[in-house]
């Protein structure tokens, strides 16, 4: 361990080191089956097997019923960006998308390309800082559906709870950076999509969870590898899957159920978040950007008194063993972001070197 750093990116991000020490073997020798893992064809019977594993556990893991599919698939959240509304939103019909961020944003500029879209509730009014709260949600009277990006990985908040939609319409979710954080009803959804390289894994994998009547609304018209019931149909194999994503994937369900399931996951995460935005609110020195029930226990962002004193934080922290700290430009400032596999031990140090920081600092602060 001690030749690693604590790693605190937004992504691609920490991986659990069993999950790491594991797939090591495996790309030497998948299974005993004198073959790496990145070597096997995705038609054989060892990555048939890994394939199935992964699904099985994702099952497990989110209690998915009967009726909905789990696929995955390639070119990340943004292609799911453009494959949501080309399979969902017919061109004389219009989406509601909830507009927290970025990632909405984006998600709004792709649907825009197939319909319309109204945005049914925002934040954008104080830079992102917030959810929207239920009574602010304006929806279209007949939505083809209605989006929303659970966990904003740019501005640190998250959905508390889902919102509440008109009956029969489907909720679309970019879950990519709080997806199996914590328990998930999927009976809310019709369609779950997440990039793997935050919570569950490597780049280069999607996990798709969708029901199965909309599996089926897309135009036979639309490019075969852009309609999910091609990867429905064939079980995410019509092409070469991207074989060792979806095994590393498949290995850290399995962590997640062998550190007791998403409720463990949960209990974990909020601890981590609590010691985080409770040093924050105590301390006069930083402070968290998001509002405090808007908060994400995934991405914590925070500011120093000066952009000269967190330029310098950032850099006395890359020093100290701490990577990956520095806001994303659109906010500024600083962010740890703490996925499932991040260690509590490295919250803990990342506090206590916050604390360091502040005492050394904060003379300086206060006299400019
Ligand atoms: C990272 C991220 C994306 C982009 O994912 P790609 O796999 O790079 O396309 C989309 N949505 C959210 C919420 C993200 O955090």
């Amino acid at each position: 361990m001690t030749d690693r750093i604590h790693n605190f990116s937004a992504g691609p991000a920490v991986l659990p080191e069993p999950v790491l020490r594991k797939a090591q073997d495996a790309i030497w020798n998948a299974e005993g089956s004198g073959i790496g893992i990145m070597e096997h064809s995705h038609r054989g019977k060892v990555f048939d097997r890994i394939i199935n594993d992964a699904e099985q556990a994702c099952r497990e893991l989110g209690g998915i019923p009967d009726g909905y599919r789990v696929l995955f698939l390639q070119g990340g959240a943004s292609l799911q960006f453009s494959m949501v509304p080309m399979n969902l939103l017919p061109a004389d019909r219009t989406a509601d998308y909830l507009l927290t961020g970025v990632w909405s944003q984006k998600a709004i500029k792709e649907a825009q390309q197939t319909g319309k879209v109204h945005v049914a509730a925002t934040s954008e009014a104080t830079n992102f800082d917030r959810i929207p709260r239920q009574d602010e949600i304006r929806y279209s009277p007949a939505a083809a559906y209605v989006h929303l990006t659970t966990n904003n990985t740019i501005y640190g908040t998250q959905w508390q709870m889902e919102p509440q939609v008109p009956a029969g319409t489907p909720l679309v979710a970019d879950t990519s950076s709080d997806m199996y954080s914590r328990p998930i009803d999927v009976r809310k959804y019709g369609l779950i999509y997440a990039g793997a390289q935050k919570n569950l894994g490597p780049s280069g994998v999607v996990l798709v969870i969708i029901r199965d009547d909309l599996v089926e609304r897309g135009p036979k018209t639309l490019p075969t590898m852009l309609q999910y019931r091609t990867h429905a149909a064939e079980k995410s194999l019509y092409n070469t899957a991207p074989t060792f994503a979806i095994y590393v994937m498949g290995e850290v369900f399995k962590w997640i159920q062998a550190q007791g399931g998403l409720s463990a996951m949960a209990e974990s995460n909020e601890a981590k978040a609590g010691t985080l935005y409770d040093y924050l609110d105590g301390s006069d020195f930083f402070r968290g950007t998001a509002q405090p029930d808007s908060r994400s226990r995934m991405n914590v962002c925070f500011r120093a008194p000066t952009e000269e004193l967190e330029e310098k934080f950032v850099k006395e922290a890359a020093k100290r063993g701490f990577d990956g700290l520095k806001g994303h430009r659109l906010v500024g400032g600083m962010r740890a972001s703490i996925y499932n596999a991040c260690p509590t031990a490295a919250v803990e140090a990342l506090v206590s070197f916050m604390k360091e920081f502040e005492r050394a600092n904060r003379v300086a602060a206060t006299r400019s």
